[in-house]
């Protein structure tokens, strides 16, 4: 196994930046909570406009004289194969430090979720590499030859949440490196450390030094990247408000945006489903990860006929779904991401409340190793136009709401501002193909709710924003079209 050398051969808890391929001093430093014991862990340095200027002039050197672009397709692919490689081999690692800083599950990082989806990501990013090239090649005037060049956009920006910290910053540095672009990664500034680790993995890997830069920092470190001249692209993951501000300063400056932003995914049930399995996918669709996911099943929709007894299942899910330690290899469930997105969710339950929403279970903090802990929770008696079903709360919270016919369904599933994913949850074929069709959402899921694969295309429609994440599309979106025209 490779060992990780934190800056100054110290250890993870003290990081620097990570610059032009070495690991050097910020303005200021920032500490990071475990928010499962709220203990302070680690130190990170945050950037400046100082070592933001330094960040995108050493991206900007590595993309003009070529030392990553110009690499053949093997070659790079090479580098991010090895990178997939090398965190594999660092899998504890990486998800200790990730269930430290995150206060999610030890055991389901490690295991079943977030390192090896990064690692299967990298290999196919590393795949992808090979075959970026341009469509055609013909004389559509016969005085010419016209061929179409597909080249990388340049220095791109990466800004990522605290939600999947390491996934969010692999889903932004695959797709660039395999189109040949340098850059730049901004993660959240409570959970920095992975993506920061990740940089020196692939210099480990052979990646050219200036071609991946790790800069930690709140949203001013972000809007300075954003605003910043020489940046060609910023591929934001965030909160639909953050991808507003994003879109309104990017336009100085003409850059071009890619943006995934919030969801409020509804799950719909119909009466010939198998109610079990539905309540099963809902509890996992809505609780894992403490709620905190963009495709997170947070409005169940299910049929009259069969609402009593959907209401016995997931009662009984939410009661077993076990919330505790995340190094406890039992728990599904660890904390909530702060103090703050504590309250930001049990407000959001206290208003539904006084609204009318009855608790059908849940609704409270939990008292837990001084952390921040929620219990799973389900909310009925909720309306349509309540901010608990239009807003996202991004917490372990689902309402449930009733319906009668397939017209019912389907306008109480799109009424929503926003358009990442949704599921439903039927036996008729037919009924699934029409929902497929008429839910504007970037996913739609038939019986099931959340799984993703490197090779299909992640993005929202609507307030969720655009551009894909993960496929051949994302790596499109960080490629440019050249028509080269030559007389003949
Ligand atoms: P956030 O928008 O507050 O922050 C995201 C990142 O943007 C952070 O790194 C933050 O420092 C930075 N940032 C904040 N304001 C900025 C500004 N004005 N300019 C530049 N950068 C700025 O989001 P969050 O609270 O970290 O994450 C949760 C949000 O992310 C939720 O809305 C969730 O739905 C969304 N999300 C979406 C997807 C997806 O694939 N669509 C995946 C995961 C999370």
């Amino acid at each position: 196994m490779q060992n990780i050398t934190a800056p100054n051969a110290t250890d993870a808890t003290n990081l620097g930046l990570w610059i032009d391929g070495a690991w050097q001093t910020g303005e200021s430093t920032i500490d990071i909570e475990n928010p499962a014991t709220g203990q302070t862990i680690a130190k990170v340095a945050t950037a400046g406009e100082a070592q933001v200027n330094k960040a995108v002039a050493a991206a900007k050197a590595a993309f003009e004289d070529g030392r990553w672009h110009k690499l053949s397709p093997g070659e790079r692919s090479q580098v991010l194969a090895k990178l997939a490689d090398l965190l594999e081999e660092n899998t504890d690692t990486f998800a200790r430090i990730e269930s430290e800083d995150t206060g999610k599950p030890y055991a389901f990082i490690s295991k079943g979720g977030d390192v090896p989806f990064a690692v299967d990501n990298l290999r196919y990013f590393a795949a992808a590499a090979r075959d970026t090239g341009g469509g055609r090649a013909g004389e559509y005037n016969t005085a010419y030859t016209s061929i179409l060049r597909r080249e990388p956009v340049g220095v791109t920006v990466g800004i990522a949440p605290w939600n999947y910290p390491l996934l969010m910053a692999v889903w932004k540095i695959g797709p660039a490196l395999a189109a040949g672009c340098t850059s730049i990664i901004k993660p959240s500034e409570m959970t920095p450390r992975t993506a920061l680790l990740l940089a020196e993995l692939a210099k480990q890997a052979g990646l050219p030094d200036g071609v991946l830069n790790v800069i930690t920092g709140n949203a001013d470190t972000g809007k300075l990247l954003v605003g910043h001249p020489d940046v060609n692209m910023v591929s934001l993951t965030g909160s639909s408000e953050t991808g507003k501000y994003i879109m309104k300063s990017a336009a100085d400056t003409l850059k071009r945006i890619h943006l995934e932003l919030g969801g409020k995914a509804p799950l719909i049930v119909f009466d010939d489903a198998d109610i079990e399995l539905a309540a099963e996918k809902a509890a996992f669709g809505g609780f894992i990860n403490s709620g905190h996911d963009c495709t997170a099943a947070t409005r169940i929709l299910v049929h009259q006929a069969v609402a009593d007894k959907f209401q016995q299942a997931i009662i009984e899910q939410a009661k077993n779904f076990t919330v505790g330690d995340p190094f406890d290899d039992n728990t599904q469930m660890g904390s909530l991401i702060s103090a703050k997105q504590l309250e930001r969710v049990s407000g959001f339950v206290e208003r539904a409340k006084t609204k009318g929403a009855k608790v059908l279970f849940g609704g409270e903090k939990l008292a837990i190793n001084d952390g921040h802990f929620y219990s799973p929770t389900l909310l009925t008696d909720v309306n349509q136009q309540d901010e608990i079903v239009q807003n996202e709360v991004f917490g372990p919270v689902m309402t449930i709401q009733t319906f009668t016919s397939e017209d019912d369904a389907l306008k109480l599933a799109n009424d929503v501002p926003f358009g990442l994913a949704a599921s439903v949850f039927t036996q008729d074929v037919k009924r699934s193909m029409r929902f497929a069709a008429d839910l504007r959402f970037g996913t739609v899921w038939i019986n099931d709710h959340l799984p993703l694969t490197s090779e299909t295309p992640h993005g929202g429609f609507k307030q969720s924003g655009f551009g894909k994440d993960l496929s051949s599309e994302a790596v499109g979106d960080y490629l440019i079209t050249k028509h080269v025209m030559v007389a003949l």
